[in-house]
């Protein structure tokens, strides 16, 4: 049985006060879910709406993050479910969001998904493709609030290796948050996971999500 308190003490001596962790509790059972919410967890993180789902009864009071990629026609089952959705990639996933969170009378925060420059990844998109669709985003999603970016670094050895790419990345937070706009309020940058949240922490993170570090290498 994963020491779950042990781990969460360890994480968190890692994390300063102002930086949000989000337990990522994917594969993870109701039960060990709330002995992290026991501890003090406010956050947790999924990444598959079924998750989400099958869980949410389960679960003691908490705010759900949705942190996968996700799909526009499974958006309906997590709306008046999650907090903020952390995946946001493109104006048709906005607009599907927008028109859910409409029919709930409510207004749903998102984050941008963002890659490095670089980075060729079948999720999240470019810097120069960003500020277009934050623009976009805000001239048609009544109903949708752009609170940050998100962002998962290219998988490395060494964190301290990805930390050039959190640099850019929080280069464009500090760029895109300048954007005056009443549906934009940026307030988190969502980066860094088990193996290279510090590293993302010395970028300027101030939201981390992570799983294994707490609850224990994942069992599919
Ligand atoms: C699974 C997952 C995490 C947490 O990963 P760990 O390495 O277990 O900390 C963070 N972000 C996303 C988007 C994930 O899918």
């Amino acid at each position: 049985m994963e020491d779950i308190k042990g781990n969460l003490a360890a994480v968190r001596a890692n994390i300063p006060e102002d930086v949000l962790l989000v337990a990522v509790t994917k594969t993870h059972t109701p039960q060990e879910i709330n002995i992290a919410i026991d501890e003090g967890v406010t956050d947790i993180g999924e990444n598959k709406v079924q998750e989400i789902l099958d869980k949410y009864d389960h679960v003691k009071p908490v705010r759900w993050h949705l942190i996968g990629h996700l799909q526009t026609n499974k958006v309906k089952y997590i709306i008046d479910k999650v907090c903020l959705i952390h995946s946001v990639d493109s104006l048709k996933l906005a607009k599907e969001i927008d028109k859910r969170a409409a029919q709930h009378d409510l207004t749903m925060d998102i984050l941008i998904q963002v890659n490095a420059a670089e980075e060729e990844s079948k999720f999240g998109i470019t810097t120069d493709e960003t500020e277009g669709l934050i623009h976009e985003i805000l001239d048609t999603c009544e109903h949708v609030r752009i609170k940050g970016l998100m962002c998962i670094a290219p998988m490395v050895d060494d964190p301290e290796d990805a930390r050039p790419f959190f640099r850019e990345v929080k280069e464009q937070y500090d760029k895109f948050g300048a954007i005056e706009h009443e549906r934009l309020d940026f307030q988190y940058l969502s980066m860094g996971m088990s193996h290279d949240y510090q590293a993302a922490i010395k970028e300027g993170a101030n939201l981390v999500r992570v799983g294994s570090a707490i609850f224990g290498t994942r069992v599919y």
